[in-house]
Parts: C-alpha cells; structure tokens; sequence
C-alpha cells in the first residue's frame, strides 16, 4: 500500500476507513478478497487518486468487479503488486534460461560420453585388423567428431544467447529497483529511498564531515488544489521538483518526502552551505508564473516554506528530520515564503 494509506490504516481512523471500504465494497458488490479489500481501502482513502477515478469509471459504465479487473487495477495502480509482477516474471524468465542451458549441457555431457565410449571401443577392435575396418572405424569416428563439433557449436550460442538474455534481465532488475526508489509524479527519490539515504548520510556523518537536512513545502497547496484541481496540482508538484532536482545535483539526495512536501539531503555540507541553495531553489520556484496547461489561465506564481537543520554530533535521522520540520514551521508562522534554520547561529556563522 502507498504509505499515507499504510499510515492511515494504523492511525485513529483505520476501522472507520476498513468498514467504509467494506460498505463500498457491498454496495458495489466486490467480494471481499485480500487484493479487492487493498484495492477498495485505496479507493476510499484517496478519492482523488488516479485509482479512485478509474474505479469510478468502472463503477460509472456499470462493469462488473471481476477479479480480472481488480488484478489489472492493482499491476496498474498499486506499486508494490507492480513490483512483486515484475519481480516474479523476471524471476521466471531467469529460471527457464537456466534450464535451458542445463539441458543443453547435460546433452552436451552425453555426447562427449558417447564420443570417449567410441573412441574406447575403436581402439579395442583396430588390434589386428584389416585395412577396411580401420577404413571404417576411420568413418565412424569422423561421424562422431563431427557430431561433438555441431553439439559444442550449439551449446556455445546458447550460453551466448543466455549471458544475452541474462544481461538484459540484469538491467530490467536494475530499473525495477529503480523505479521501487523512485516517486512516479515528480521524478525524486521516493520516501523510501530518503529513509534509506538520510540514515547512510548519517553513518557517514558518523566520521566527521556535517550533514544538513532541508524540508520544503509548497505554500497553500491545498486550496490551490482545490481552485484548479488535482491534475493541475500535480504540475505544479512537478514542477517544484524539477527545480529543487536542478539546483541540488549528486551527492544531494532531492526526494518527494509526502504529498506536497519535498527534503535535500546535504552530505558534508553545512547549514550555511545548504541556506544558498534553498533560497537559490525558493527565488527559482516563484519567479515564474504558471500557467493553466488546458485553458492557458495564468495560475499565478507558486512559493515554497523551508526549514534547515544540521545534523548535531550522533543525532539520529528521526531526530534530525524532527528538527528540520520545526524549522519549517517556523516558516511557516513567519509568513511563509521563507528558509528557516534550526540552529540559526550556526547558519549564519
Ligand atoms: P513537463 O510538462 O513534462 O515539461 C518538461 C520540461 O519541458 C519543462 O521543464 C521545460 O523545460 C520543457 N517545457 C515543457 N513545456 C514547455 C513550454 O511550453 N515552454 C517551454 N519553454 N518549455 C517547456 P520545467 O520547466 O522544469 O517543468 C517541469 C514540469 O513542471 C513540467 O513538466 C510541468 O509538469 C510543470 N510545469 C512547469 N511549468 C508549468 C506551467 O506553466 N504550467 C503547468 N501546468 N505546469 C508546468
């Protein structure tokens, strides 16, 4: 499950989200199955989703919730399914190019074992004989040399088409694994890879260089979204990423850390290192005017609230995350538009 479902299944309202998906589910007459129940439990949590309005569709033409469509949805729409499909396909594609070349080895093991019997029995019976059965020992053995010739020939095009079909899985592995670290929206690291990230910044940390932690929102996200909608909405998410992914290239880790909320992982950079490139990112973002992509409406320019903290001496990443969020808010409270530190001595020194 995305995870601000997965949060909200362990928050205050997880049964009232559970049997509202379970009423929904009834009235639309969906059996209640484990991928059908993910499935619904997506839909009531996230009206808006790109499932949420598929599903309305469906619900809109009058088709029927068969679990070929709950499967479809789910390869669609629900990342992990996705991943776990991919994951088992490669895995299958992987094991029958290792049978292949298993058999082919084996066939090729039986030849060369055919081959050494009659070179055995050949030996024995030119003891003594007459020039025409050594003619003919001659033919039958050239028979079996050409035989094990074809057989090698064809086992080596196999194992090169195999190291082929092997390299080819090995770079599709490679993207999944990618895109299982990727948000899909914005094109950043998704939640995972940041968790992932902040904690090695911090065990790096751990040898003497700083680490710097930025969070970033989007000013007045919500009623934005709620004036020009979700599509539009999401434009404009892009849109902040791509600006924060240009100004804060590798070994900068920019990910999408919640809906409208971005972080930047700065290792080995100071607070104040890390303040010129936030407020580089919050003259970007509002320095252009958006517009409306369907209806070419100006939308107005966009800001962006920061908060910064560096990391103290063995602090942990929750620890450190917690402070960069106050910071935030702090901007937030000061009128928005604006990168706070957390420690705003150290930042300016
Ligand atoms: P996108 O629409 O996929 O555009 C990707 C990039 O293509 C843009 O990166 C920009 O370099 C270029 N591009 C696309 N459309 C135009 C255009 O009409 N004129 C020019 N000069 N370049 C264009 P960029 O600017 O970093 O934007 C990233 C994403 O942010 C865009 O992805 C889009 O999703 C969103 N975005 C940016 N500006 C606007 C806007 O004015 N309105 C809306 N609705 N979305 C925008």
């Amino acid at each position: 499950m995305s995870s601000d479902v997965e949060t909200s299944l362990r928050g205050p309202k997880a049964y009232a989200l559970a049997r509202k998906a379970i009423e929904a589910m009834e009235a639309h007459q969906v059996w209640p199955t484990a991928l059908n129940f993910e499935l619904w439990v997506h839909y009531v949590a996230a009206k808006d989703s790109a499932l949420a309005t598929e599903i309305d569709h469906l619900i809109e033409a009058g088709e029927p919730f068969t679990d070929a469509v709950g499967e479809q949805l789910a390869a669609q729409f629900l990342p992990k399914a996705k991943l776990n499909g991919e994951i088992l396909e490669a895995g299958q594609t992987l094991s029958k190019e290792l049978d292949s070349v298993s058999r082919a080895i084996e066939s090729a093991r039986e030849t060369s074992e055919a081959y050494g019997q009659q070179l055995a029995s050949a030996s024995e019976s030119l003891d003594g004989e007459d020039a025409q059965a050594i003619k003919s020992m001659v033919e039958t053995l050239t028979v079996a040399t050409r035989k094990v010739r074809e057989e090698n020939h064809a086992l080596e095009s196999q194992l090169q088409d195999t190291t082929a079909e092997l390299g080819r899985l090995r770079e599709h592995l490679e993207q999944v694994r990618r895109d299982a670290m990727t948000d899909a929206l914005s094109g950043l690291a998704n939640r995972k890879a940041f968790d992932e990230a902040l904690e090695r910044a911090c065990d790096q940390g751990e040898q003497g260089g700083p680490v710097t932690l930025a969070v970033i929102d989007i000013d007045h996200f919500k009623s934005f979204n709620d004036t020009w909608g979700h599509q539009t909405g999401d434009q404009v998410i892009r849109y902040v990423a791509s600006v924060i992914q240009r100004c804060s290239p590798a070994p900068r880790v920019s990910a999408r850390y919640g809906g409208e909320e971005f972080a930047i992982i700065f290792p080995g950079e100071s607070a104040r290192d890390s303040l010129a490139v936030l407020e580089a990112v919050r003259e970007e973002v509002s320095s252009r005017i958006l517009k409306r992509r369907s209806t070419n409406e100006d939308l107005g320019a966009i800001t962006i609230s920061a908060g910064i903290a560096e990391r103290k001496p063995g602090e942990s990443p929750a620890s450190l995350v917690e402070r960069a969020d106050s910071a935030l808010y702090a901007s937030k409270r000061g009128g928005r538009n604006r990168t706070s530190c957390a420690d705003p001595i150290a930042a300016a020194a």
